[in-house]
């Protein structure tokens, strides 16, 4: 089908999701590439919000339009010496949500490279996007190219959806706002995980918020929605987790675009809030090491058996030299591998360097963001 389509057919595939319909990949393509190309109209990209806000979406419907969505613009690419680095972290939204404008740096500090790609405000909850605005002069648009001088030079950057960079969410977004339509678990899983996909990530954390300034307010929906994002950013190919924080009080102690950055770059300089560093913490840091895929790196050396009766090397294996729940300083080795064969390949080496997953166990003394469920993985 051309994607200069007629509003007849538009209005066949918003009948088709308003009365209960599962839209096919190829239908939800074409209401994307129609968002992207301003070939359908405002209202029938409102209308076709509503019904999936009210009839919500399967998995491979919600799985289609992220992919429709992150494919609706530019796929960053990134030099090959940076595997393994290229990170990000992204809200559901909150109120005095400042994370971003302190993760970001604090990710690039410790040598990850950060290329986020944010939001304005959605319904009540804050847009780092407005946030970054209310510093004069600040450019949130920035063309792709220069993206990767940017995280070359300075290790992270906050920009915006643009004409070429997740174009069909910047259009979405927008509407969704104006049209009631942000609670939605298919439109928020496509919105966070197109833009996520669109930088080519390593690695993901989400930090879904519940609770009574949160989009969802009970627990249980937001679980929900956790592992929607988290099994649709993981099968995009980066490795994706979810926190899920509490959002009852707003996070640290000031709420507003110009102030929220002002308190955030306090914080950048050690001082504030303790639940808001406590949370960026949680979020940026350390935690655990993946066994699994270290034992089958391991059994690749020779430590194990592909057939009975195969000889094994009994002198391969793994020297974890920090423990779990111990700080580890930039540059600090964390792993002794034993083995015979003259290198480990590159392969091997990328798997072994991505069993780490870096956290901060939660202080004792947090009140306010009790994180009931640290990490859902997939
Ligand atoms: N952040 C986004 O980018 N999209 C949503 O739908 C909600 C939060």
């Amino acid at each position: 089908m051309s994607h200069v389509q007629t509003s007849a057919t538009y209005q066949e595939l918003i009948r088709k999701k308003r009365d209960g319909g599962q839209l096919t990949q190829r239908e939800i393509r074409d209401f994307v590439q129609g968002v992207k190309l301003k070939t359908i109209q405002e209202s029938q990209i409102g209308a076709m919000l509503m019904a999936i806000w009210q009839k919500g979406m399967e998995t491979e419907e919600t799985h289609a339009l992220t992919k429709e969505m992150m494919h609706s613009g530019e796929v960053m690419s990134w030099p090959a010496e940076w595997e393994g680095l290229v990170v990000d972290k992204h809200s559901t939204g909150g109120v005095g949500d400042k994370v971003s404008l302190v993760l970001a740096p604090a990710l690039a500090a410790c040598g990850c490279k950060v290329p986020m790609i944010s939001g304005r405000g959605l319904a009540h909850t804050g847009g780092t996007l407005d946030k970054l605005e209310s510093i004069p002069g600040f450019n949130i648009y920035q063309p792709v190219q220069q993206l990767q001088r940017i995280l070359a030079e300075v290790g992270c950057c906050i920009v915006g959806q643009t004409e070429t960079l997740v174009p069909a969410d910047k259009v979405l977004y927008a509407l969704r706002d104006a049209t009631s339509t942000v609670d939605s678990l298919p439109l928020i899983t496509g919105s966070i995980i197109s833009k996520k996909g669109a930088e080519s990530l390593s690695a993901l954390v989400l930090d879904v918020k519940f609770g009574r300034a949160a989009l969802y307010k009970d627990l249980a929906s937001a679980k929900t929605l956790a592992q929607s994002l988290v099994t649709v950013g993981n099968s995009l190919g980066m490795r994706t987790g979810a926190v899920l924080s509490r959002m009852d009080a707003p996070i640290g102690r000031c709420v507003g675009n110009s102030l929220e950055v002002i308190e955030s770059l306090e914080i950048l300089k050690g001082r504030g809030s303790h639940t808001l560093i406590d949370l960026v913490t949680t979020l940026g840091t350390v935690l655990d090491v993946d066994g699994m895929v270290l034992a089958e790196v391991l059994h690749s050396l020779g430590a194990g058996r592909s057939k009975a009766g195969e000889p094994i090397n009994h002198s391969v294996g793994a020297e974890l030299l920090v423990s779990l729940g111990e700080q580890v300083d930039k540059g600090q080795p964390w792993l002794c591998v034993h083995f015979e064969s003259p290198a480990l390949s590159p392969a091997q080496t990328l798997l072994l360097q991505n069993i780490l997953t870096l956290g901060t166990p939660l202080p004792q003394h947090t009140h306010t963001h009790t994180l009931v469920e640290e990490t859902i993985l997939p």
